[in-house]
């Protein structure tokens, strides 16, 4: 049992739902490392949602809102960490899951799939008949009526080459990644440089402020928004938060 009051309690407790994911047979283990690097930056970040992250998660809320075929991707660490919050942000802007592996086995799709229907997922393309073009045929897999004709894609903990294909299908891609110099991070349309445990309570949030604005409005609040931007100002906090932890 870790303590309440452990400093680290949030973090600790983040590990041990990756960890329980791995022996329900939902994560991967390589999710273990992909964690260990999102928690290093989150650290270096503040492990807070920072003014550029609620900026950036804002205009993904109006995003989803205003597309026509809004998919969200989730994965192993996705349906550990933030099952029931990524269920809940898919029902408010439409947008059914669609389970897309990294380290893809049937058996793993299988079990990630019940794992939310268990939870009260009832929006899922679950076929696996289209292939993402560019990509190795594993890795390349997704839903015909899915991802692959999805206007904008929710990628939360994404890897940068299939970011990147998706980007070259001219889809909108919204990515949740701490590292804000990951492939992922530099391609995506727009980067939510936040902990995918705060990132998507945010983006429900948002997108319960947001729901019944008139389209005109939602446009408006997307325009403008600069990803080249929101990505230097992430750089720029990790360097301010270094600097003010030197030792003199
Ligand atoms: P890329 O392929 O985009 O260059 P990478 O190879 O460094 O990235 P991957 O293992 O492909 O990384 O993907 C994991 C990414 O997810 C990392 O960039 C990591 O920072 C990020 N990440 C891991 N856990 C979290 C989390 N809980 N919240 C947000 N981001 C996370
Ligand atoms: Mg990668």
């Amino acid at each position: 049992m870790i303590p309440k009051n452990h400093p680290r309690y949030e973090s600790l407790m983040t590990r041990e739902l990756i960890v329980g994911g791995i022996k329900q047979g939902i994560t991967s283990t390589q999710g273990l490392i992909a964690q260990g690097r999102g928690e290093a930056f989150d650290y270096l970040i503040g492990e807070k949602s920072t003014e550029y992250a609620l900026r950036a998660e804002k205009v993904a809320a109006a995003k989803l809102l205003l597309a026509q075929k809004p998919v969200i991707s989730v994965n192993g660490n996705v349906a550990a960490l933030v099952p029931v919050e990524i269920i809940r942000l898919g029902e408010r802007v439409n947008a059914p899951l669609e389970v897309n592996l990294f380290h893809r086995t049937q058996e793993r799709v299988t079990k990630i799939i019940a794992h939310f229907q268990a939870l009260g997922a009832r929006n899922m393309f679950t076929k696996s008949d289209a292939l993402i073009p560019g990509l190795g045929h594993e890795r390349a897999k997704v839903d015909n009526n899915g991802i692959f004709i999805a206007d904008v894609v929710l990628v939360p903990l994404e890897d940068g080459d299939r970011c990147k294909a998706l980007v070259d299908m001219g889809k909108t891609v919204i990515a949740i990644d701490l590292n804000p110099l990951s492939r992922t991070a530099q391609c995506a349309t727009i980067t939510i440089v936040d902990n995918i445990t705060r990132a998507v309570p945010n983006i429900s949030k948002f997108a319960q402020e947001l729901k019944d604005l008139e389209k005109e409005e939602l446009q408006e609040l997307v325009k403008g928004y600069d990803n080249k931007q929101i990505l230097s100002q992430a750089v720029d906090e990790i360097k301010k938060n270094l600097e003010s932890h030197i030792l003199i």
